[in-house]
């Protein structure tokens, strides 16, 4: 275990801690709702400083972000835990893993600088931090991210944006891009679905975009529970209202963890949900999920309509770069 510094002491023994908007108030000996930050004597301790439960090499393309270093490869990790509960997740062995002791002590160290070393070995041009929510192991994220600087790598968070104060603040001088989940526009799917809310939410991918780190947005279509021609608007309406050259990724929904009464999303209400995306002014909408039926995983240009970059699945079959190779319109977003 090692002692954080997104915490403070709180009356009779208790921490606070300031890693995400649910500021659990933590008493000696319990942990937050996280399961990973745990006060110990008074102290605000994390369980897995230094131990990524998962390793991999991705394709950027897979966080999804597609106009970020676009073809490379991000070394990807992850830890245990999650600060929300979502019925739906798709790594809830990972995230919903509570009472982690005996796991992580099946787990190995590696420092910010090793994961950094590793990095570089294996040819990524980025480090993600991904799998999990990187806000309930904040501190060993951000410090990977100043290691992968110095060695000349690039940092992404991938992350529900139920950020505090405090944590972006420590976050958006170290993290160079965010791919940020928009999982609802109701602030009553964010509270039963979820075990979160959608304000901070909402404050946190404006408050990345005014920062100038690069964002994408990502939301999981789940049929019956925020399809609806209302809310596909109202989501695609907040991200064009924020920058309307800001990528939304638009993906299916397959049963998973809690989540098995539902039926996988229908191609159509994706293809549906990109259609509206671009009505309410988007630029870039991405069908994810879609297996070899994605109609919308190709940039565009959308002054002659050329393909810019083309892509089948997470493979980038030809690129041109963030510049159309027709019209010569330069496109928003991060070159290598
Ligand atoms: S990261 Fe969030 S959920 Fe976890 S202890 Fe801190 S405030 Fe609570």
């Amino acid at each position: 275990m090692t002692a954080v510094r997104l915490g403070r002491p709180a009356k009779n023994g208790a921490v606070k801690c300031l890693a995400c908007a649910h500021e659990c108030v933590i008493a000696e000996g319990r942990s937050g709702l996280c399961g990973v930050r745990r006060n110990v004597q008074g102290e605000l301790q994390s369980l897995v400083y230094g131990l990524p439960a998962a390793v991999s090499l991705d394709p950027i393309e897979k966080k999804p972000l597609y106009h970020f270093l676009p073809g490379t490869a991000a070394l990807s990790l992850g830890t245990f835990g999650c600060n929300f509960t979502c019925m739906f997740c798709q790594n809830f062995e990972l995230s919903q893993a509570r009472a982690v002791d005996d796991q992580l002590a099946q787990l190995s160290y590696v420092s910010p600088a090793a994961v950094a070393q590793l990095a570089l070995r294996q040819g990524a041009s980025s480090v993600a931090c991904t799998y999990n929510e990187p806000a309930v192991w904040a501190e060993y994220a951000l410090d990977i991210a100043v290691e992968a600087r110095k060695a000349g790598l690039r940092t992404v968070f991938v992350s529900n944006g139920f950020y505090s104060r405090e944590l972006l603040d420590a976050a958006l001088p170290l993290i160079d891009a965010y791919n940020i989940d928009l999982k609802s526009f109701s602030d009553e799917f964010y509270r039963h679905v979820a075990g979160g809310r959608l304000q901070p939410v909402l404050d946190t991918i404006r408050e990345i975009h005014e920062a100038g780190a690069w964002e994408e947005i990502t939301s999981l279509i789940i049929p019956g529970l925020n399809d609806s021609e209302d809310e596909l608007r109202a989501m695609a309406h907040f991200v064009a209202s924020v920058d309307p050259e800001m990528p939304w990724h638009v993906s299916r929904f397959f049963p998973m963890y809690r989540m098995q009464d539902r039926p996988v999303t229908p191609a159509a209400s994706v293809e549906r949900a990109v259609q509206i995306g671009h009505e309410e002014g988007l630029l870039y909408v991405y069908s994810g999920n879609l297996a070899d039926h994605d109609q919308s995983s190709s940039t565009i240009c959308p002054v002659c309509g050329a393909t810019i970059i083309e892509r089948h699945g997470y493979d980038v079959a030809a690129r041109t770069g963030l510049v159309c190779p027709r019209c010569s319109t330069s496109i928003k977003g991060v070159e290598r």
